[in-house]
């Protein structure tokens, strides 16, 4: 992007502010004209004092032109004390506001795009994160730059320069003559900086990365005791970033010398010429202090040109991705018109072949049907594409090829959020938001009595141990079991009261007693339900009234129970698998020995 763009971008953002923009302007102005009161003020004092001097004159004479000078120099600091604070606040309330609108939509347009935009590797977590704060600060500063500092800078500097010139032209010209050069030396630094700030940005993005997996992985780290090796790798990361902003700085110091140095030899210059001319009696005594004044305010904005150039192209390079981020139109989700007050939930899949973003290919020509109000199980061993079915079905993702159909319909045609109001998802592990188990269970519908919540959690199988929490409803939701925080992911669903369920391996990570505890939830909430089972586990797929069997993103069998266990197929050998992995002969023979001991005192 040219700067250009950028600021063509911007200029939406700043239009609600434009009065405050003006206001400010015209308040620095103000202040630049200001500035130039000093060095009138002293060569005034200075002649007249000179003068006075040489008439012999002393402190007698002298207070009236104390009292003015002071007056004069007192009255501009107290106009300028007003025009700084306003300046400040204004440009301050400007940059502010702009930065809020545009990290929140950001938030905004990040929520409404697909899943796949997430897995991108340059959208994880924490670079997303550094993408978008360092955006959305360089963008601020450009505001800043652009909209308040640069005219107000250049005013000054050309109100002086043109002072100058009124005072000598010779002075005028040497002044002048400084200024190509110290442009010249503050582009060639910025130049220099260019590239080691993109790799910085780079360098930022991949520590912040780092930081958060190890938060996220640091059981495993301690578990398997490297945290010497996952230091290691941040401190590559560290050096790296180290050297490139020491570099930055090597550079900047190396320009700010040389800079101070040509503006040192520009005062020698228009000292010795103003000393000449004042010695030749073409000037009074005060222009030596005029002239350096002036000069002063000339050099004074032209110093900050580095820091403005550096900025623009710092907002150059982290603009771009954060407008990426803003733009990336072929990341939000697609809907459709289709808002149907309740679906049927019969969802057909008709050679569906799918590969994920990342370049996984998932299904391959998958054909099948989920009957509407029946219970379907999709079994399969891990990988085999059962999950990648559902991500379809609730329009996670969309197909490469083939059609899925909800009810008749293309799903495509459904507006997206209607389908997935009418979708209740429970998975492996349900997100538990910070926040009182109530707040939590109200997630599924906002507008929820405390009856309809306690309700919710009575279908749940959840009411009566809530109860016995020393707060109840309002305990932290985090702070439950595994089990417990199933079933309110489980509430949650029944104040959301979809016609279609699906369940992704819901009692996955539960013990063996939280399974079973679970079970009542689960099948209160199949009543009456279109409902989609994954589970490893027997017991919640034997009663299915159909399964559809997975192998390596295809479907290899359909049927029901009996059906599957008789054609001795892949249904047969994960269901002899898991018969033997849960040790059945020998359970089984426990529970005889058990009914025998029974039988046994009975008799
Ligand atoms: P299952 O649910 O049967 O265990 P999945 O549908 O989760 O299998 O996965 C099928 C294939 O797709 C696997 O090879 C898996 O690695 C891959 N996969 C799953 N989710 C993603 C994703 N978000 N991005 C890329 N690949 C994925």
């Amino acid at each position: 992007m040219s700067l250009w763009q950028i600021i063509q971008r911007l200029l939406p953002y700043v239009r609600p502010y434009r009065r405050l923009v003006i206001a400010t302007l015209l308040l620095t102005l103000v202040g630049s004209l200001a500035a130039q009161v000093n060095p009138y003020v002293l060569r005034y004092t200075v002649d007249t004092v000179q003068n006075m001097l040489n008439r012999g004159e002393g402190l007698a004479q002298g207070w009236r032109l104390l009292l003015g000078i002071s007056a004069a120099l007192l009255g501009k600091e107290i106009v300028n004390t007003f025009v700084q604070f306003g300046q400040k606040y204004y440009g301050e309330k400007i940059r502010i506001s702009v930065s809020s609108t545009l990290a929140q939509e950001a938030v905004g347009k990040i929520l409404g795009y697909r899943l796949g935009f997430f897995s991108d590797e340059g959208n994880q977590t924490g670079k997303l994160q550094t993408r978008i704060d360092r955006g959305v600060e360089s963008l601020m500063k450009l505001v800043q730059n652009f909209f308040i500092d640069i005219l107000p800078l250049f005013a000054n500097a050309v109100v002086a320069l043109v002072a100058m010139f009124v005072a000598n032209r010779w002075v005028g010209l040497v002044a002048l003559a400084i200024l190509p050069l110290y442009f010249w030396l503050s582009y060639a630094q910025a130049e220099k900086l260019q590239g080691v700030r993109r790799g910085l940005q780079r360098l930022r993005e991949e520590k912040n990365h780092g930081l958060i997996s190890i938060i996220d992985s640091i059981t495993v780290i301690k578990s398997f005791v490297r945290e010497g090796y996952e230091a290691d790798k941040q401190a590559d990361t560290q050096a790296r970033l180290t050297g490139a902003q020491l570099t930055t700085r090597k550079t900047n110091f190396r320009f700010d010398g040389l800079k101070t140095f040509v503006e040192q030899i520009g005062m020698v210059l228009i000292i010795i010429l103003t000393a000449y001319l004042v010695l030749g009696g073409q000037m009074s005594i005060g222009a030596i202090m005029f002239h350096i004044l002036l000069f002063n305010n000339v050099s004074a904005p032209i110093r900050q040109l580095h820091r403005i150039y550096d900025e623009m192209n710092e907002a150059l390079t982290y603009s771009e991705g954060f407008f990426a981020i803003l733009d990336a139109a072929d990341a939000v989700e697609t809907t459709g018109p289709l808002r149907p007050a309740r679906v049927q939930g019969r969802f057909e899949l008709r050679h569906v072949d799918f590969t994920y973003p990342s370049g996984t290919a998932a299904l391959h020509d998958v054909s099948l049907t989920i009957e509407a109000g029946k219970t379907t199980a999709l079994v399969g061993l891990s990988g085999a594409g059962k999950s990648t079915i559902i991500n379809l079905l609730c329009k996670f993702y969309a197909p490469d090829q083939g059609d899925l159909l909800l009810d008749g319909q293309s799903l495509a045609a459904y507006d997206t959020h209607a389908l997935r109001r009418q979708i209740g998802l429970v998975l492996q592990k349900n997100h538990i938001f910070k926040g009182t188990i109530e707040e939590n269970i109200r997630y599924g519908d906002f507008t929820a009595t405390q009856e309809q919540i306690e309700q919710a959690a009575r279908q749940a199988y959840l009411h009566d141990q809530i109860l016995d929490l020393p707060k109840g409803y309002q305990s932290d939701a985090q702070q439950l079991s595994g089990g417990q925080q199933q079933r309110i992911a489980i509430a949650r669903l029944f104040l959301k009261n979809p016609p279609v369920i699906f369940l992704d391996e819901p009692t996955a990570s539960l013990d063996a007693i939280a399974t079973e505890q679970i079970k009542n939830s689960l099948d209160a909430i199949k009543q009456g339900r279109t409902v989609v089972i994954i589970s490893h586990s027997l017991a919640q797929i034997v009663d299915s009234d159909c399964i559809h069997v997975m192998k390596k993103g295809r479907l290899v069998e359909s049927g029901t129970h009996d059906e599957l266990y008789e054609r001795r197929g892949t249904y047969r050998e994960i269901f002899d698998a898991s018969a033997r992995s849960l040790n059945i002969e020998r359970l089984a023979k426990t529970m005889a020995d058990d009914g025998d001991e029974v039988l046994d005192t009975a008799l």
